[in-house]
């Protein structure tokens, strides 16, 4: 089968492996030059663990990543709310793990063998007819498929031209992100939560920790007046462990910023063209779970093309198996970011008293094979 996979994201390398693994040879096409963009940190939840497994993966990515051991939730001073062990859920699982995300893309990416990449190239049309696709890259060349594989991110190219109504919506929040000398001795996935305001940081390797902050926009504030204000004003109320990282920051740091935005669609495939990844459900990130449902998604669809005859049924599979768990996370990620705007006050009440039976309920159904 002659299979083209837009994207060298986590998904769209994750996709080309576990083709390969099911000796399909398909080719990729990755917009951006070589590089990947550093500065930013990745947080995966026990399931993941086992997907990269799965992948042949799980060794050389622990050997890099830090275990993670607790989920601590803070008020925006420094008072504990919930301490999960991680463990306790996943056990039957693997690891929680952390790592800077370009080093799981780099493990991804050297992974490949049979996959034919190509780089500063994207997609410009794509016309499905009967049983193939034609496509049209940006550097003028065309070629025809037995199925794309869309997996180029929350923007995606090949969403937009087979689904122009599906479009990424806001969640109503922005973000900071960078990774940073670890100067605090963070040692476990810690948030510091207050209102309308998220403060986590977590270590990435030895040295350093990845710090994540977002704020709830307010009626009428808009993106571009939230991101001139220096980060240490917006969590001036904010104290150890967390706010220290901030003070003590590299003046060269890059800080990303963004919304944050989601996509929720009804099916994920039409004739030919597939979505996997967050071009397919793109969530906020409460859940950490964009790694490794993008990765699950890979094996799934891998598995159910290498199971059918016919494109159509092997598509229909991959969507009946992976869309009741997809929806679980992005319900639960929604869950989660209203608990996060409540009145403090009951809000913390919920975590100090409900806390840990809240992380154990929001996971349980991923302890479940895909
Ligand atoms: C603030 C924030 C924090 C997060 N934290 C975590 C976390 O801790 N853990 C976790 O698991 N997830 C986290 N996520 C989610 C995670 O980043 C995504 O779910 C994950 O990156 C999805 O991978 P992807 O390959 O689908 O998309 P992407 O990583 O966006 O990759 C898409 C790729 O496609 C390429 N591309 C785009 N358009 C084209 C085109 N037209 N042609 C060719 N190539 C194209 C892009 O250059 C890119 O390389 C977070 C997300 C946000 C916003």
């Amino acid at each position: 089968m002659n299979i083209l996979i837009v994207g060298g994201g986590i998904a769209g390398f994750a996709m080309a492996r576990a083709l390969e693994l099911r000796g399909f040879a398909p080719d990729l096409v990755e917009r951006r030059e070589q590089g990947f963009s550093a500065g930013m940190g990745l947080y995966m939840p026990g399931n993941v663990a086992r997907a990269l497994a799965q992948l042949g993966l799980l060794k050389s990515v622990r050997d890099i990543a830090v275990p993670i051991l607790t989920q601590s939730i803070l008020d925006h001073r420094g008072r504990p709310l919930s301490v999960s062990r991680t463990q306790d859920v996943w056990s039957e699982c693997g690891p929680c793990l952390s790592l800077p995300r370009t080093a799981l893309q780099a493990i991804l990416r050297g992974s490949l063998q049979q996959t034919n990449a190509r780089f500063g190239v994207s997609v410009t049309a794509i016309q499905p007819s009967a049983q193939r696709c034609e496509v049209v890259f940006s550097d003028d060349t065309t070629a025809v498929y037995d199925l794309v594989i869309g997996a180029d991110g929350i923007k995606s190219t090949v969403r937009s031209l087979l689904f122009p109504s599906a479009v990424p919506a806001s969640v109503g929040n922005v973000c900071w992100r960078f990774i940073a000398p670890n100067t605090t001795e963070i040692n476990g996935w810690t948030a510091m939560l207050g209102q309308g305001r998220t403060l986590l940081a977590i270590p990435v390797s030895a040295e350093k920790v990845y710090v994540y902050a977002d704020k709830t926009l307010g009626d009428g504030e808009a993106k571009e007046d939230i991101q001139t204000t220096p980060l240490a004003t917006v969590f001036e109320d904010f104290s150890a462990p967390v706010l220290p990282l901030i003070a003590s920051m590299p003046s060269t740091t890059p800080v990303h910023f963004g919304s944050i935005e989601q996509v929720v669609m009804s099916t994920w495939y039409l004739d030919q063209v597939v979505l996997i990844g967050d071009a397919a459900h793109a969530s906020s990130p409460s859940m950490a779970e964009g790694a490794g449902m993008a990765i699950e998604d890979a094996l799934v669809l891998a598995e159910t093309l290498a199971a059918s005859e016919r494109v159509d049924a092997a598509l229909q599979a991959y969507v009946t198996r992976r869309k009741p768990r997809v929806d679980w996370v992005q319900q639960q990620c929604v869950a989660r970011d209203t608990m996060r705007s409540l009145p403090p006050l009951a809000r913390n009440v919920i975590l100090r008293l409900f806390g840990e039976k809240l992380y154990k309920r929001s996971y349980g159904p991923l302890l479940a094979q895909v």
